[in-house]
């Protein structure tokens, strides 16, 4: 099958190496051409323009950082992609209100429009362990299943369109409030001169362990948040994204708030483009 990715980024180059492992002929579009020309060598083909990616395939997988550049690849650029007859996969963590909006707009131009947000970082994208959920009618999702394997064993049907991402957002919220408060508790130990070793021992042995804590215990004990699977920046996207979409629900905002304002200041520490375990330095600064 012809293939289209757009977003060749942190997520997008090792899903561009299962689509061509899958067997499928790829084309990549990505803004920075140097990150589209890596795939180059694994044989995918690189467009020039989106619009040239999107028409030279069937399907198309965006696999982009936000709304801005959903819109901006799809709608903004000139000469505009034909949609017509195509099929969208939208596969990065926007808002329910932001799918079901791109979902309209692309039927609107005679495509099809499914949304497959992944659990999961580049180790699961690279293995094609992603847990892949999809938003989208029956039909749409019994036609790409198969495909979508390429990227995680059991793509689920999570329900329609809008289903799938607001999922992604309660997924991703956990991650923020289990590594915020996980930060909390090991910035309080080290202060209180409590053994670190100690405390994760009863950790473990608990009820309120989760694995995300060993795999972030080191970078926050090493202040080393460099060379990221996920960025701090996407982290902090996804708690406002779910913040808009807690209050039309009338959720309760205290909580998000204090954890995405930890999230700010993280970034305003400088750490944008690191590892979100460095909401560690907004938490417990180093001393000294
Ligand atoms: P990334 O490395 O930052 O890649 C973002 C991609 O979006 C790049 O291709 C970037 O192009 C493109 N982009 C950004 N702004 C653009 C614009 N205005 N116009 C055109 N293209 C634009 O991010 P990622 O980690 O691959 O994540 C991609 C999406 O998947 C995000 O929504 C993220 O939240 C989600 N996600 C990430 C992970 C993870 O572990 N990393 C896991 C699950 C889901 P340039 O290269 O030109 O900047």
């Amino acid at each position: 099958m012809k293939v289209t990715l757009i977003g060749t980024g942190l997520m997008g180059r090792p899903m561009g190496e299962r689509i061509l492992a899958a067997g499928h002929h790829l084309t990549v579009f990505n803004r920075s051409r140097e990150k589209a020309e890596l795939l180059r060598s694994s044989g995918a083909e690189i467009a020039a323009t989106a619009a040239a990616a999107v028409n030279s395939a069937e399907c198309v997988i965006l696999m982009l950082a936000d709304e801005v550049a959903i819109r901006e690849v799809l709608f903004d650029e000139d000469p505009k992609p034909d949609l017509g007859q195509r099929t969208v996969i939208q596969m990065g963590s926007i808002s329910p209100t932001e799918s079901i909006g791109f979902h309209q707009e692309v039927v609107e131009c005679g495509g099809d429009y499914l949304e497959a947000p992944v659990l999961g970082s580049i180790p699961e994208a690279r293995a094609g362990s992603l847990l892949v959920m999809m938003g989208a009618s029956h039909f749409l999702f019994k036609r790409w299943c198969t495909f979508l394997q390429c990227f995680g064993p059991e793509p689920l049907l999570v329900g329609e369109v809008g289903k799938a991402a607001a999922l992604k957002l309660a997924l991703n919220q956990l991650i923020a409030s289990l590594t915020a408060g996980f930060a909390m508790s090991l910035g309080f130990v080290q202060r209180q001169g409590v053994e670190i070793d100690v405390f994760m021992k009863i950790v473990r042995q608990s009820a309120l362990y989760a694995a995300t804590f060993d795999k972030k215990l080191e970078r926050m004990l090493n202040r080393d948040y460099a060379n990221p699977n996920f960025p701090t920046k996407h982290l902090l996207k996804d708690m406002k994204l779910f913040r808009d979409e807690a209050e039309a629900v009338n959720l309760e905002l205290r909580a998000i708030d204090g954890i995405g304002g930890l999230l700010a200041l993280t970034l305003d520490k400088g750490f944008a483009d690191d590892d979100y375990s460095a909401v560690f330095e907004a938490v417990s600064p180093a001393e000294g």
